[in-house]
């Protein structure tokens, strides 16, 4: 079999210049050239007699250029090429528009096959700027006309012609190399077509039924690979030697009676499925997913109280200083009664390292301060992750490694996202799930409402009213400013015009802006927990975890702009006080009823269910937002396919379980290596 990752400029079936353009592409290996797979296919497969063309249709005829004729523009340049094609059956003409260089190939007396639409004008029919090439014998293989022709996507100056010649001339020089490399019993039980044989079809298929088959062989394909990953790192991560932390049942009993709230039944069931986890020697890997003021914090505290009463350390891995100090002051005082010490440690709050070293600090919570070289834990058993998004792998594993004794940590990973199965099956797929699905009693969703641009002055009126009856006010938008690169960006809201448009509304209100290039951050969200600001304009600065009991309303411009997931973190912010939240999304979407769907999705009970149709509907990207949308970037699976998913698990388990270092799968083994989403650089 050939190496996928051999280099294009070490096969020698590429001038300089191709590579070079090919790199334009972002091509530059085999495997990038052979797997640059077409988007859609053009039907030219219907080849006739020109006597038997149709106005209308896309076909292919075949015959001599009989004359060619440019017509030229007043500034001498020739606009339109008219040419007219005789088979024996008939005559057509074709033209070509703005492409002077056409003359240089298309010659009278030549013999070519031409496809392309057949369109009507003035009584004549005619081909309209029909793709062709030259026919020198009647056996020859067809590539830009008489067959479904595969277009890819193009750059400048990259055209789909340019690509199908050089993957043409791939294929053919390199047939004899290709084998399957999957499983001969994946590939028997699933019916995919094979490596030698899909590989082809799916550039240059047969029938439309080939080219199907080909790219469900390949999303399948790509799907097994990701599974493998993930199934695989996960096996690497359990088979480490974990502290095995006992349940100190009366302790946690004691611990949870003294807490000021009865915990909802979502959250004993978890804290059991963790504690279950930790009493094993093998490390827990675990997602707790659960809406915003699900109570998290809670579950992941009394796990680590009951690792440090048998004298195991936890640390607490927050993304933002204000949020490392909430927890610090709502932990510390949750513990007060235990005698277990807790430390904090961010780029401004030191601890005392030799306490952490020396094991006296039981639970640290902390920012990535936490994760620097210096930082030693005597025995680290547990590390919780909270609003995991904001973390990469890297730093995950960083963390984990802070073990002394040649342990790894369990690991709890925490989100208010509704993460789609689907989707947590794909990204997070090397972990166990938990799901607080159940608000603590008496607290009330946020509720949501959309409104269209020209409702906005409607929406200053309830912002004025929530105001007058004490309620706080977020006001995010996408931007920091309208200009861009000297540019105005239209249709973009941005804190910094917002924020003086809104004194201009409000006078008579407390109007602060907090964006994410302000040094006074700390202070000015200071004031606003103390009440002392009505309105405060800002970026998502403020998504993550923050709990401001007067913020009783989030106004969120451009909603459009935001992912589904960011949506959900936003709308949790407002209404952790004893007043209801609520949520205004002002869109520039173009339809009312897509408003509609978001506003349906975002107030609904069953959020995961939802979002994962929305999955399913709009794709990854509407998912996580514009800037994550290519996050992990499938050329053909789809991520809200649960079949395929499930099916690719599921064989993947099995593949591992017979052969866990895949020694029989060597390139199976390669592409894991190399596979890496991004969400895990
Ligand atoms: P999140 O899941 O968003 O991280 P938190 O853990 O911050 O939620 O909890 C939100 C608030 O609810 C906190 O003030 C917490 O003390 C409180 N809380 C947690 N569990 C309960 C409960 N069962 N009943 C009442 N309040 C609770
Ligand atoms: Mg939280």
């Amino acid at each position: 079999m050939l190496n996928f990752y051999l280099p294009l400029k070490k096969i020698p079936l590429l001038k300089k210049g191709e590579i070079k353009r090919l790199k334009k592409l972002e091509i530059e290996n085999l495997k990038d050239l052979l797997y640059y797979f077409p988007h859609r296919y053009e039907d030219f497969s219907k080849k006739v007699e020109i006597e038997k063309v149709n106005e209308e249709e896309k076909v292919t005829i075949q015959g001599w250029i009989t004359k060619i004729q440019p017509k030229i523009n007043k500034n001498g340049k020739i606009f339109l090429l008219e040419a007219q094609i005789e088979d024996g059956t008939g005559k057509i003409k074709a033209v070509w528009y703005n492409q002077p260089f056409l003359t240089q190939t298309l010659k009278r007396g030549k013999y070519f096959s031409f496809a392309g639409k057949v369109l009507k004008k003035n009584g004549e029919i005619f081909l309209s700027n029909p793709q062709f090439e030259p026919v020198l014998d009647f056996s020859q293989e067809l590539l830009h006309t008489g067959r479904l022709v595969p277009i890819y996507s193009e750059t400048k100056g990259i055209t789909s012609k340019w690509i199908r010649k050089i993957i043409k001339r791939f294929l053919e020089n390199l047939k004899e190399k290709f084998e399957e490399f999957l499983p001969e019993e994946l590939i028997q039980r699933h019916k995919l077509m094979k490596f030698q044989d899909a590989i082809f079809q799916i550039h240059f298929p047969e029938n439309e039924r080939l080219a199907r088959l080909a790219r469900e062989r390949f999303a399948f394909e790509e799907m097994f690979i990701i599974q493998l990953k993930m199934l695989f790192e996960r096996m690497k991560f359990k088979s480490k030697k974990a502290f095995a932390i006992p349940i100190n049942l009366e302790k946690i009993r004691e611990f949870i009676k003294s807490l000021p709230f009865e915990l909802t039944s979502a959250q004993k069931k978890t804290i059991y499925q963790i504690l279950k986890d930790m009493e094993k020697e093998k490390p827990m890997g675990r997602l707790l997913q659960g809406d915003v003021g699900s109570g998290k914090t809670i579950v992941a505290l009394v796990c680590a109280f009951n690792a440090a009463i048998s004298g195991f350390q936890s640390a607490f891995l927050v993304p933002t200083e204000i949020l490392a100090k909430q927890h610090f002051k709502n932990i510390s005082r949750f513990l007060e009664k235990f005698n277990i010490k807790v430390g904090i440690l961010t780029r401004k709050e030191k601890v005392n390292l030799k306490e952490i070293e020396n094991g006296e600090i039981k639970i640290l919570i902390g920012t990535h301060s936490l994760l620097e070289e210096k930082i030693k834990f005597k025995n680290l058993a547990f590390v919780i992750l909270d609003e995991q998004h904001r973390f990469g792998v890297k730093q995950r594993a960083k963390l984990i490694s802070k073990n002394t004794q040649n342990y790894s940590p369990h690991f709890l990973s925490m989100t208010a996202t509704p993460i789609p199965r689907t989707l947590a099956l794909t990204l997070y797929g090397d972990l166990d799930f938990s799901v607080l699905d159940e608000l603590p009693k008496g607290r009330e969703k946020v509720e949501i409402k959309v409104f269209q641009p020209t409702e906005i002055s409607k929406m200053h009126g309830l912002i004025r009213e929530e105001i007058k009856n004490g309620g706080q006010v977020f006001f995010v938008c996408p931007r920091i400013e309208m200009r861009e690169k000297g540019r105005i960006i239209p249709f973009l809201r941005a804190v910094e015009e917002e924020y003086k448009k809104l004194i201009r509304i409000f006078p008579d209100f407390r109007i602060k802006m907090l964006h994410g290039k302000m040094k006074e951050k700390e202070k000015i969200m200071e004031q606003f927990e103390e009440g002392k600001i009505d309105i405060l304009v800002a970026t998502n600065v403020i998504e993550e975890g923050i709990d401001v009991a007067g913020a009783t309303l989030m106004v969120i411009e451009n909603a459009e702009r935001f992912g589904l997931a960011q949506l959900y973190q936003l709308k949790g912010r407002v209404g952790r006080g004893e007043k209801k939240g609520k949520c205004f999304l002002i869109t520039h979407f173009p339809t009312k009823k897509s408003a509609e769907r978001l506003e349906a999705l975002l107030n609904s009970e069953n959020s995961l269910q939802l979002a994962q149709k929305d999955l399913e509907i709009r794709g990854p990207g509407d998912f996580f937002g514009e800037k994550q949308s290519g996050f992990l970037k499938l050329k053909v699976a789809s991520l809200a396919d649960i079949d395929l998913i499930q099916k690719a698990r599921d064989f993947a388990k099995e593949i591992l379980k017979r052969d866990p270092s895949l020694k029989n799968y060597p390139i199976l083994k390669t592409e894991i290596q190399r596979f890496t989403p991004i969400h895990l650089e």
